[in-house]
């Protein structure tokens, strides 16, 4: 196991050596106390070599946005199609994606294309709650966090991960729900959850499972390699 694929994370407050292992980035953290010894605690990891790899041998695929690759999109899975051509516009057509122009730019125009997708439909969703809800929502974002699939300011912001829009729609309007329920309660109360289940209109608790379990998979899409970022 080589030492770079371990991030090292010096905690002012960690009591102990610590590993960890991120299931939506394939990385491995270790963090150690403030003053504990750096080449020390590697060592110790190092032990740990055979439980880092029967991880990362169950890690989701990395999804990479190319020609012929497929992408979950609500209830329906879209194919991305390059034709010859030089322009640079992605278009939905049934269950295509359709683009031409550059290779080196199919990944990126393709996240963009779902990134509008997701905010579009996000904000409707949000919309929806909001007027059932009876309360205002001041701006919808989609962002890229991990393990984070929305959160809900107190000015009454919302952002979302774009990457909801790659999970079944009732997963997507769950998280909506639950995100607009905040503008009311601020905390994961009884009152908070009974006012979810109204708005969303039955139980959404099978759908936050969804994300629990399968969660991590979507942040495997438009990447190219099985550790790195990108
Ligand atoms: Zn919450």
């Amino acid at each position: 196991m080589s030492v770079d694929a371990i991030d090292v994370v010096r905690h002012p407050t960690a009591r102990r050596v610590k590993l960890a292992f991120d299931p939506a980035s394939g990385r491995v953290r270790l963090t150690i106390p403030k003053r504990a010894s750096a080449k020390k605690a590697l060592a110790w990891a190092a032990g740990y070599a055979e439980w880092i790899a029967a991880q990362r041998a169950r890690l989701p695929q990395a999804r990479p946005f190319e020609p012929g690759a497929t992408i979950p999109f609500g209830d329906v899975t879209l194919t991305i199609i390059w034709r010859e051509g030089s322009s640079r516009i992605v278009r939905r057509e049934g269950d295509t994606l359709t683009l031409s122009g550059p290779h080196e730019t199919i990944g990126r125009r393709v996240e963009a294309w779902l990134r509008r997708e997701a905010l579009r439909l996000l904000e409707a969703d949000t919309a929806h709650y909001a007027a059932i809800a009876g309360v205002s929502v001041d701006k919808v974002t989609v962002g890229d966090a991990r393990g984070r699939w929305g959160s809900c300011s107190n000015s009454g912001a919302i952002r979302y991960s774009w990457r909801l829009v790659l999970a079944p729609e009732p997963v997507r309007r769950a998280t909506a729900a639950h995100e607009v329920a905040h503008r009311v309660h601020m905390d994961h109360s009884p009152a908070f959850h009974a006012l979810v289940a109204k708005l969303y209109g039955s139980d959404p608790a099978p759908h936050r499972q969804w994300l629990r379990t399968n969660g991590a998979s979507l942040h495997w899409y438009g990447r190219s390699s099985s550790t790195g970022a990108g």
